[in-house]
């Protein structure tokens, strides 16, 4: 199975990154796709993914957090970052307009420039969106038929939000907030929409620890290892053997990404 979404730089891997990766391993994950968040961010990424060639692969990209950072420069380094071969797809970009890091002309213009240079190289996109849905379709429809793919990771959205982005043909990702029990009930009962050839797993950790593992680690941090419990649950909402559920979605995942 493949981990679509890992902040694997993130600096509660510091102590650890090999043996996460060890876990992650022995629990059946076969890929890892590595999230760039920001130029320093997605260098790096894409520079550990080239130290685990053919298990690690990553994003290039500029989140909506740190749109704030784009400069004059940004582009013809995220262009070259994207030229790497282990960099397989331009994201994390996107909007959010729940926390507001970066002001929000700047988060639109941030996104808009990523889809022009998804659209010109010819990569997927890995994007997110927060308490942003309506300006987040009328900026992505235009582009959509220019893109070979895009899949809007950690959808937490409701069911017309989902109705519209699989009617633009996008990819949608689940996380383990499917795992939780009161805020995860819509997503529950919605997964099952989700055609099979659209639906990819990730774990966002070390962010989205799913609230019914048991026994819960200490330190209350998320990793790939735990995707498994995550096909699980959603295998189980949709009413699907877990082996169905993992094959399809390490398919998809293998034709979205060109791994
Ligand atoms: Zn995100």
């Amino acid at each position: 199975m493949i981990d679509i979404g890992v902040n694997l730089t993130s600096s509660q891997f510091d102590g650890d990154r090999d043996e996460v990766l060890g876990r992650a391993k022995a629990a059946g994950v076969s890929a890892l796709i590595l999230t760039g968040t920001n130029l320093a961010e997605s260098r790096a990424v894409a520079d550990y993914a080239a130290s685990q060639a053919g298990f690690c692969y990553a994003t290039a990209g500029i989140h909506p957090h740190d749109a704030k950072t784009f400069d004059a420069h940004s582009l013809s380094r995220l262009h070259e970052l994207a030229m790497r071969p282990e960099v397989v797809a331009i994201g994390e970009c996107g909007l959010d307009y729940n926390r507001d890091f970066s002001p929000r002309p700047q988060q639109d213009a941030v996104f808009e420039a990523q889809l022009e240079l998804a659209a010109e190289l010819q990569l997927p996109v890995f994007m997110h969106c927060r308490d942003a849905h309506q300006r987040f379709m009328d900026i992505l429809t235009p582009w959509r038929s220019k893109l070979p793919a895009a899949v809007l990771h950690c959808f937490t959205g409701s069911e017309a939000e989902l109705r519209d982005c699989l009617a633009l043909d996008l990819h949608i990702g689940i996380t383990g907030w499917i795992c939780d029990e009161r805020r995860g009930q819509d997503l529950q009962r919605l997964v099952s929409l989700i055609p099979g050839n659209r639906l990819m797993i990730e774990t966002d950790s070390p962010y989205l620890l799913p609230r019914d593992l048991s026994p819960k680690p200490a330190s209350r941090r998320n990793e790939p290892a735990y995707l498994p419990h995550i096909a699980h649950r959603i295998a189980a909402c949709r009413g699907e053997s877990p082996e169905a559920l993992i094959a399809d979605t390490r398919a998809t995942s293998r034709a979205f990404f060109r791994l």
